[in-house]
């Protein structure tokens, strides 16, 4: 039985100690996570083909590349960013100096999903150790292969005083969450994300969410259709449609709307030939829960495209579903699966209209070509971050911060976006001893004038 306490005593007598401070040590840190995610690489990849079937080029590509690229752009930074940064001064302040230490917040706690189950556990760690933090994750118990990997990768470079990964479900979560962490870094539902702030807000524990909810894709009448669907059929069936990003569904303009879709089809078909099912590298659907949760949205609309399933591997077909309206099942919650319901639209302003009256999207996409258009959909709809003409890929540089807005999310990382994240920026004014300026003094005869003329 893990101590949970211990551990985290542990660490906060560790991190107390000031070893991870240095930047020396966070860059010694860094490079042997980067030698042990090369080292493992086989058994990363083949605990994600056990955990989800998930292919050597999937796994490559959304976990360990991405991580890979991550370590070397903040491993190149790390210097800079780590420097006290001057500010300055104020003319009531003159003989100041203003000062920005970055400091770590302490023992972190990172929450991982499972969909991403290994690259969602590492990325925010990397964050946290470049910061020089301590950190404890808890990866999902949904993919444990995975889970099991991320354990000895962990326990074969760091001592648990400094990173530690505790593994279990629920129970273990609800009793880390007990737990006084400097700070929370979260991914997952919207519902446990609501779970996780509640238990931060006992402590005062400040937090990242990194939620989901259902992202929207536009294709406007300009857009190049044919590249579009390519973009879009990629992005939707990439892991089998469980991708918090994923467009959830899609809002074609009518004019479009046929040939559009005889795009997606031919697109389907050319990345995953006529049957999903018999394509030994397609992703499977993580649990028999969430397969029977999914299924259920088959039930919705006209299927124009795929629907059918294996109930043994737990793989659905990439499926298309037309006829659809807000009240079908499909569009009540995140569908987090292979199946993309199509609307249509005649003109903007009515897909801005409803896209405003839903809670706000993690992602937004839109296909055209017209400057006027895509102007007023970045202005007019909030989400937290997207594509035009594209999807998916917003999240794959370090240059681009990462995150949500009211419910699918607060607060962004990646590159220096995470350093940021784990990093509590202290304020520090040193003043002159050499002369004392008088007219903060309420018994300075000319106090109250000066301040007048400054303050204004
Ligand atoms: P989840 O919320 O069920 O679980 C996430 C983590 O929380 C797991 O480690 C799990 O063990 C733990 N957990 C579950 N129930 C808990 C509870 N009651 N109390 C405390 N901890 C609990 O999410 P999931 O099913 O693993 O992942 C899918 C969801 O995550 C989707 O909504 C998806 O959009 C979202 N997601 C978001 C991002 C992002 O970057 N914004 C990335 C991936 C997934």
């Amino acid at each position: 039985m893990i101590d949970n306490k211990l551990i985290f005593d542990n660490q906060k007598q560790y991190f107390n100690s000031q070893a991870t401070k240095s930047t020396d040590f966070r860059l010694r840190a860094l490079k042997a996570l980067k030698s042990a995610i090369l080292d493992k690489e086989p058994q990363i990849v083949d605990a994600l083909r056990k955990d989800l079937n998930k292919s050597e080029f999937d796994t490559f590509s959304t976990e360990i590349g991405i991580l890979l690229e991550e370590i070397s752009y903040v491993t190149k930074r790390l210097q800079k960013w780590a420097r006290p940064r001057k500010v300055t001064t104020a003319l009531t302040h003159f003989g100041t100096k203003g000062l920005q230490y970055p400091e770590p917040y302490g023992v972190v706690l990172i929450v991982a999903p499972w969909n991403y189950p290994f690259q969602l556990a590492i990325s925010p760690l990397i964050g946290a150790i470049a910061a020089g933090n301590c950190a404890v994750i808890k990866p999902s118990e949904l993919t444990p292969n995975t889970s099991a990997v991320i354990a000895s990768l962990i326990s074969s470079i760091y001592d648990e005083e400094y990173v530690a990964v505790v593994e279990g479900a629920v129970e273990t979560s609800t009793s880390l969450l007990t737990l006084p962490f400097d700070y929370i870094f979260f991914t997952g539902s919207v519902g446990v994300g609501k779970v996780v702030m509640e238990a931060a807000a006992k402590h005062l524990t400040p937090l990242t969410l990194e939620l989901g909810g259902k992202s929207p894709c536009i294709v406007h009448h300009d857009a190049d259709l044919r590249l579009a669907a390519k973009r879009i059929a990629w992005g939707k069936f990439l892991n089998a449609g469980q991708t918090c990003i994923a467009p959830d569904y899609i809002y074609v303009q009518q004019t479009v709307h046929d040939t559009f879709i005889s795009y997606l089809k031919e697109a389907i078909h050319t990345l995953y030939s006529d049957n999903a099912l018999a394509n030994e590298d397609y992703v499977r659907i993580v649990a028999k829960r969430h397969f029977e949760r999914l299924l259920d949205f088959l039930q919705d609309g006209d299927i124009i495209e795929g629907g059918r399933y294996d109930a043994t591997t737990l793989k659905i077909q990439p499926t298309l579903l037309t006829n659809i309206t807000w009240h079908d099942k499909v569009m009540q919650e995140e569908i987090f699966g292979p199946i993309l319901p199509i609307l249509s639209y005649s003109s903007l302003e009515e897909v801005i209209h409803t896209v405003q009256s839903k809670p706000h999207p993690l992602a937004l996409y839109l296909f055209s070509t017209d400057n006027k258009a895509v102007n007023k959909v970045i202005h007019q709809v909030e989400f937290g971050g997207g594509c035009i003409n594209d999807v998916i890929y917003h999240i794959a540089t370090p240059y681009l911060p990462f995150g949500g807005k009211g419910s699918s999310g607060m607060g962004a990382y990646h590159g220096k976006a995470s350093f940021d994240t784990f990093t509590h920026y202290k304020s520090v004014l040193k003043q002159t001893n050499y002369f004392d300026i008088p007219f903060r003094y309420p018994n300075n005869k000319f106090g109250l004038r000066i301040l007048k003329m400054l303050f204004k």
